[in-house]
């Protein structure tokens, strides 16, 4: 459930792709990012509130998190600084199997608290990968910035929102259309 003072255009997405989409462009360059309380607000729409503390070090964590994501989602082609950088934030963490009394137990485990959030959502992005690399999008609007996982029977989703930018494309076509007429 978002948090209802979360002003992003596009919530909800699989965590890796939510956190890339603290930063959005509708119409001005926007980051929920730039300060504590956007993080409290970020980590409470992901439902991380009770597992993380919304400090400084955290949001330290989750910004190179996020940039680490940008880094692979955006370049056409990763090259190697790109996959460094994301394989530096899942070093901070690993997942934990044991047997319990109750049956097999799964857990995280950081080095240090303030990395579980930015952990949890690289280790998202390859759990994305493996569902299928080329369901990860962005948004096919040229000035939007917005990624998503297209999780459509045909896999043709374009848009992060058809009211934002599928509109928004459609009134540029007839906005051409009109003027070369
Ligand atoms: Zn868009």
């Amino acid at each position: 459930m978002a948090d209802p003072r979360d002003p992003r255009p596009l919530i909800g997405e699989p965590l890796s792709l939510d956190l890339l989409n603290t930063r959005w462009r509708h119409p001005v360059a926007e980051d929920l990012l730039s300060d504590l309380t956007g993080y409290r607000i970020w980590l409470s729409s992901a439902g991380l509130a009770d597992r993380c503390t919304a400090d400084p070090a955290g949001l330290a964590a989750a910004l190179t998190a996020r940039s680490a994501l940008a880094g692979v989602a955006s370049a056409e082609e990763s090259g190697q600084a790109e996959l460094d950088a994301l394989n530096e934030v899942l070093a901070h963490g690993r997942l934990v199997h044991r047997l319990a009394g109750s049956g097999p137990q799964e857990s995280v485990e950081v080095d240090s608290p303030e990395w579980l959030a930015a952990w949890l959502a690289a280790d998202d992005y390859l759990g994305l990968l493996q569902q299928g690399a080329h369901r990860i999008k962005r948004c096919a609007h040229p000035s939007c910035i917005l990624h998503f996982f297209d999780s459509s029977q045909n896999g043709r989703r374009r848009w992060c929102s058809m009211a934002v930018c599928g509109n928004r494309a459609k009134a540029a076509r007839h906005y051409v259309k009109v003027n070369s007429a």
